[in-house]
């Protein structure tokens, strides 16, 4: 099985934080990782965007001896796509995206980082397949609040701003 793992062996340190936990939505699956995580990244290929339904998907990357299933493991289904021997795993109540693993990195387990609440030692720096970053992407242009709905912001438009505003809704 490859998610129970042993514990970290004492013989080999490893400057370990305390462990960042994470759980689905509807919250039968909790899982952990030992902090800091080894790296994050955006993550903006079609795979991923699709898989989360997401303009792209946030990952932070943990070896597999220090990441843990800790409640809900019966709740877990997972994904293999054959093409590009990836296997995605998900809670199958409420279709979180809780972990993703890749043939070539079988030491590795990657988690999406908003399942995590605190930190997990890890800024998310690096990018990858950024040529596929979506137009539609929000990339953080300025925001101003929008006439008439409360809660609602928009990125006004310069050129066309009243025909933005009326296709908005
Ligand atoms: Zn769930």
């Amino acid at each position: 099985m490859p998610f129970d793992d042993a514990p970290v062996k004492k013989s080999k340190p490893v400057a370990t934080g305390k462990p960042a936990a994470g759980q689905c939505l509807c919250g039968k699956v909790c899982l952990e990782i030992d902090t800091p995580a080894r790296w994050a990244w955006h993550d903006h290929s079609a795979a991923s965007r699709r898989a989360h339904g997401a303009a792209y998907a946030t990952h932070v990357g943990s070896w597999r001896k220090r990441f843990r299933i800790t409640k809900g493991k019966t709740e877990i289904t997972r994904f293999e796509d054959k093409a590009t021997k990836t296997a995605r795993s998900f809670c199958k109540r409420c279709g979180t995206p809780l972990f993703y693993e890749r043939a070539r990195s079988p030491h590795m387990v990657n988690i999406p980082r908003a399942l995590f609440t605190g930190r997990t030692g890890r800024q998310p720096l690096y990018h990858i397949a950024i040529e596929e970053l979506q137009e539609w992407a929000y990339t953080g242009a300025p925001l101003v609040p929008l006439k008439g709905f409360p809660g609602v912001v928009w990125q006004r438009s310069k050129k066309k701003k009243r025909l933005d505003r009326e296709g908005m809704f």
